[in-house]
């Protein structure tokens, strides 16, 4: 069976603690290959090596860095088919959606081609008589980034870009369960010019990850997984004096307007809920459509829209619609939190359960489901089901549906659907959640702006990618310096009140 290690020091190597996690082939419920688990001592030893290294790399201008990033992404262009496939086989998601991870990814790296212009200071001429203040932006140090099973392309390079752009070494711990993207992604990156030791991959779980908050040399963390398990590591790593971002789950509504277009709404809906089987941060999991027309419009079309969905493995092609999800543990959740909506009085319009593929019955598949007339106090509307699962929670009014969300733990993403301008600004601009989509249901920014949800989901400071992560993997200095030439008549007088 493949064994798969760490990248330490520009190369593959083997784990030494021998404990191991296993890797599914989630179409089959296979286990594929194993991935070692790193000790602390083995974490330890990788973030003395990147900051070893690191010196070297924070002393090279960041056009030379930003060249690094330029062949970098010529060969995720060039790898693209090869990074997809490594996505899918261990994520499960259909071959167009493991290339869309790449792809967002490849974004991100693009933008980091720009870095001389993104590390930039600011400059004051004659701030009083002979003072010219400056800023610069200089490098942490080693930062760590650890991070989730759903984007296994996108998320490590999310993070690595703009960390080694900023002249920083990192620590990427990624996904136990799809380890080996990761690790493809160092390989190239090191092609592409990086030297060794700057971008350590340390496969791990929990002992991994208390290593990186209680090492000293790491400067920063940046996390994107589950919510309790962001409040924690933002916790332990902002005691331990670490800077951190940490970005949790998600529960995102989208309202339906009595004038909305129902069939675009409809469309919109289906790709959303149930793309990559729910298995977004961004999906929409609440579908709120206001007044009884538009909820009663939206059953009609979304119902045949659903039951043609196609589950599949990724090797079946491209009209593939969802894969299956991750483990059986989480297909098992997903089940029973929709016995629990059944149980808790929702109305099951389209039931996915005991959904089996014929030569796939091993499979984590999950069948689509959706849920009319759920209510806030449900399970199936507080939890983050992470699955192919759609509710729909009717309001009376407008500012019902706004209401709802407004009151939700979550903050990630939102949108609305309407014809209506001034409706649109209004919940642009009333609503507490970091990212809203007018009429777009997955309202993800472009890569020259920033990711970052509100509420629980997001904790620290400054979003993730675009000028954002410029300033999270940098530390500003700010210089007053004082030429005495450059004092001008009349300018004594200033200068003495100055001191
Ligand atoms: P997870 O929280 O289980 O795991 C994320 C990372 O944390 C992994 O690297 C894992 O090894 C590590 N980890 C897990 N348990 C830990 C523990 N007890 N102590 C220390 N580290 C631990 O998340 P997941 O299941 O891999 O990913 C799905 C979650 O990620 C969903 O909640 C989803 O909404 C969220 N997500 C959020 C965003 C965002 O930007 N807000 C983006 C993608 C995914």
């Amino acid at each position: 069976m493949e064994e798969i290690g760490h990248y330490i020091d520009g190369a593959r190597v083997a784990g030494t603690s021998g404990r191991f996690t296993e890797v599914f082939n989630p179409a089959t419920g296979e286990v594929q290959a194993r991935v070692a688990l790193a000790t602390k001592a083995e974490m330890d030893a990788a973030v003395a090596k990147a900051a070893e290294a690191q010196k070297g790399w924070a002393a090279t201008n960041p056009q030379r860095r930003a060249r690094v990033m330029m062949r970098f992404g010529q060969l995720i262009n060039e790898h693209m088919d090869e990074l997809a496939e490594l996505v899918s086989r261990e994520h499960g998601k259909t071959l167009p959606d493991g290339r869309g991870d790449v792809q967002r990814g490849l974004e991100v790296v693009e933008v980091c081609m720009g870095a001389p212009a993104l590390l930039k200071g600011e400059f004051t001429d004659d701030g009083g008589p002979g003072i010219d203040l400056y800023s610069m932006r200089q490098p942490l140090g080693v930062v760590a980034g650890i991070t989730p099973f759903n984007f296994p392309a996108m998320i490590p390079l999310w993070k690595m870009a703009p960390a080694l752009a900023c002249g920083n070494a990192m620590i990427l711990k990624p996904s136990e369960r799809c380890p080996s993207t990761s690790l493809r992604l160092a390989e190239l990156i090191k092609e592409a010019g990086l030297p060794d030791g700057v971008l350590q991959v340390v496969n791990g779980d929990k002992e991994a990850v208390d290593a990186i908050l209680d090492n000293e040399t790491v400067q920063a963390v940046g996390f994107v997984g589950s919510t309790p398990i962001a409040q924690y590591i933002y916790g332990r790593a902002a005691t331990n004096g670490k800077r951190a971002q940490c970005f949790g789950g998600a529960k995102n509504h989208m309202i339906i307007m009595p004038d909305a277009d129902m069939d675009k709404a409809a469309d919109a809906l289906v790709g959303a809920g149930f793309g990559a089987a729910g298995e977004r941060c961004m999906a929409i999991s609440v579908a709120v459509p206001v007044g009884q027309e538009a909820a009663d419009a939206l059953v009609e079309r979304l119902v045949p829209r659903i039951e043609k969905l196609k589950v599949g493995p990724y090797t079946a092609g491209d009209d593939v619609d969802f894969g299956p999800v991750i483990t059986a543990a989480a297909k098992a959740r997903i089940e029973g939190l929709v016995e629990s909506g059944v149980a808790q009085g929702a109305k099951l319009v389209v039931d996915g359960r005991g959904f089996s593929l014929q030569g796939y019955e091993n499979g984590f598949f999950v069948g689509p489901s959706y849920f009319d007339n759920v209510t806030p106090e449900m399970d199936i509307y507080r939890e983050e089901i992470f699955g192919p699962v759609l509710s729909q929670v009717r309001a009376d009014s407008y500012d019902d549906a706004v209401d709802l969300i407004m009151e939700n733990a979550y903050g990630n993403g939102t949108a609305i659907y309407t014809a209506d301008g001034d409706t649109a600004r209004d919940f642009a601009h009333r609503v507490n959640v970091g990212m809203v989509g007018i009429n777009f249901p997955i309202p993800v920014p472009l890569s020259y702006h920033t990711f970052g949800g509100w509420k629980k989901s997001a904790f620290g400071d400054l979003n993730q990618y675009g000028p954002d992560a410029f300033r999270f993997y940098t530390r500003t200095k700010t210089v007053t310096a004082r030429w005495f030439s450059g004092i001008k008549e009349g300018g004594e007088f200033n200068f003495k009140a100055m001191d």
